[in-house]
């Protein structure tokens, strides 16, 4: 069973093996940044005076107070002196700065900007601080801007500037390797909604320029020249690419009409734009491993004005649920740290960490839509018009009525995507109660209940903030009003709130999903999507599936 665990940045392998205990990240180098997406800005100090060494020696040099100003624009960072008479202004890039200390408050800024320039000359200006604590500061501050400088200027990726290095060679690694690729092949729920939508939407892609975004295998690549694109670009960053251009060189259909280049589609450069992207990038809650980012930089770069998106937009739905088994089963894992005499040692200072630690973990596994206590609610994302910074923190203010009296766990989570063709449009989910896909659902159970009765709203946040491990931290609130005394002035709020790393998720597959419904009848079969069927209906009977709404809701009106 060891064998089987893997380091899944995605989502657990698919169909389900057994696992126990904890995340398969456990192991993980990651370092988790309170301010991940810390920018550089703009920093500013006041001076004494700025006198410019490089002036000919004929001109008196002009000294005056001035401001100093770190700022980065467009990847380049500088260092500005303005003159507070505004006579001069000194500009360096500190990729090639240098500070000299002349004194306690005095230092010479030099730097050499075109050393390649036979032409070019040095310049320099002599600064004086006014106290010894600012002429630290600003020191201090130069150190770290310059090294800022130095990683933009050596990376200029967009991509190595806000991730980790540890963390993309782990996850580039990781899709590197067939049986991953094989893992998300054989969900056939994702991979035939694939299929079906492109082939439904012929027309979208025959004759057309196609940029596979993430190619992985090259498989929707291939099903892009299926459908009769002219030429398809397939973009992959890890090792898979080599195994992609193999896969493709062995379909001489396709081969000659698809180029697999080997990078990030933040760094490369093709030689045309497209007209249609397809890919997927969704991870577990639409949004983890960040690469939705890199869906749309490659949306930016490369497709054209009017081009399309494959898949075009998503949607998060949430919902709060009743969970007792699950809640007494992870209260129950901090249970160990209670222990007083374990081999003769107390244990019970690690008690409050353990279980906040447990309690952080977000719920992965396919739970019966029963639990769901009030109808779920959505937040989309357009991924033709969210910009890359809009994924940096995402907002989502909560609001739901409970459908009965009970114990409010935490907030049930899930996902779905569009595939807005011209013929059909077609929705690709993950909600409970439709076909379990490698992703699941997922839960954030707080570690305090809250208590509702049938029609009282319960109003939340769900708020995400991305990190620089390609995921994000994720801070829920949930709150009810309380009945009793003091509810008809205002009333009196009973809140829980809770904070969990997506990044270290708890899969919960191992265990038997018995739910027995408490004097309900139990639920009807859910239409089962088959793909091979699917595609196979006529144009006629799309139009009905078109209107319809994905199988979430048919399965949550039963509340
Ligand atoms: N399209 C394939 C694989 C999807 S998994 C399929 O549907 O089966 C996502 C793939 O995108 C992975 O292989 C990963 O290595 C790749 N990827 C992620 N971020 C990328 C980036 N910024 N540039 C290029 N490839 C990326």
């Amino acid at each position: 069973e060891e064998a089987l665990r893997t380091k899944n940045p995605k989502a657990l392998t698919f169909p389900c093996y057994t696992y126990t205990d904890t995340s398969p990240h456990s192991a993980s180098l990651h370092v988790m940044d309170a301010s991940p997406l810390k920018k550089l800005e703009q920093l500013e100090f006041s001076l004494d005076s700025v006198t410019d060494l490089s002036s000919s020696p004929s001109a008196s040099p002009s000294s005056s107070p001035a401001v100093a100003t770190f700022s980065c624009v467009d990847g380049v960072t500088e260092l500005r002196f303005l003159q507070s008479d505004s006579t001069h202004c000194f500009t360096f890039d500190l990729a090639s700065a240098q500070l000299f200390k002349l004194g306690t408050v005095q230092f010479i800024c030099v730097s050499n900007d075109n050393s390649e320039e036979e032409r070019s000359f040095s310049k320099g200006v002599n600064i004086k601080f006014g106290s010894e604590k600012d002429s630290k500061e600003f020191c201090d501050s130069f150190e770290e801007w310059r090294k800022g400088s130095s990683t933009v200027s050596a990376s200029k990726s967009k991509f190595d500037d806000k991730i980790e290095a540890s963390s993309a060679k782990m996850y580039f690694h990781y899709y590197g390797q067939l049986l991953h690729q094989q893992n998300m092949l054989q969900d056939y729920v994702r991979t035939g909604t694939y299929y079906a939508a492109v082939m439904e939407n012929r027309s979208d892609f025959a004759g057309r320029v196609v940029v596979d975004v993430g190619a992985g295998s090259g498989i929707l690549s291939m099903f892009a020249a299926q459908a009769g694109a002219k030429h398809v670009y397939a973009v992959e960053a890890s090792e898979m690419a080599e195994y992609a251009r193999k896969l493709i060189a062995g379909n001489p259909l396709f081969a000659d009409r698809i180029t697999v280049i080997k990078g990030k589609v933040e760094d490369i450069e093709l030689p045309e734009k497209a007209d249609i992207l397809i890919s997927e990038p969704m991870g577990t809650l639409l949004v983890n491993e960040r690469m939705l980012e890199s869906y749309v930089i490659a949306r930016d770069r490369f497709m054209s004005p009017n081009g399309k998106m494959f898949p075009t937009v998503g949607r998060i739905h949430m919902a709060p649920f009743s969970d007792e088994f699950l809640f007494i089963e992870m209260a129950n894992k901090a249970l160990f740290w209670q222990q007083q005499n374990y081999y003769g040692v107390d244990l019970t200072p690690l008690f409050g960490s353990a279980h906040q630690g447990y309690f952080s973990q977000p719920v992965v596994d396919a739970f019966d839509p029963r639990l769901l206590v009030a109808p779920p609610t959505f937040h989309t994302i357009d991924f033709t018009q969210m910009k890359e910074e809009d994924f940096y923190e995402i907002d989502i203010p909560l609001k739901f009525t409970s459908s009965v009296c009970t114990r409010v766990h935490g907030l049930a989570c899930w996902f779905d995507v569009l595939f807005d063709g011209s013929t059909v449009q077609r929705w690709l989910t993950t909600a409970p109660g439709a076909p379990t896909t490698h992703w699941y659902q997922i839960r954030c159970v707080l570690a305090q209940p809250i208590y509702v009765m049938a029609g009282q709203e319960i109003t939340g946040r769900l708020h995400l903030v991305a990190h620089s491990a390609q995921s994000y931290t994720i801070d829920l609130t949930l709150s009810a009003k309380m009945w009793g005394p003091g509810a008809s002035q205002g009333g009196i709020l009973q809140s829980s709130t809770g904070k969990f790393d997506l990044k270290e998720p708890y899969y919960r597959m191992s265990q038997p999903q018995a739910y027995p419904a408490a004097q309900e009848p139990p639920l009807p079969p859910q239409p089962q999507l088959n793909p091979q069927q699917d595609i196979q209906i006529q144009s006629d009977d799309f139009e009905e599936e078109l209107l319809q709404e994905p199988a979430q809701n048919a399965s949550t009106t039963q509340l």
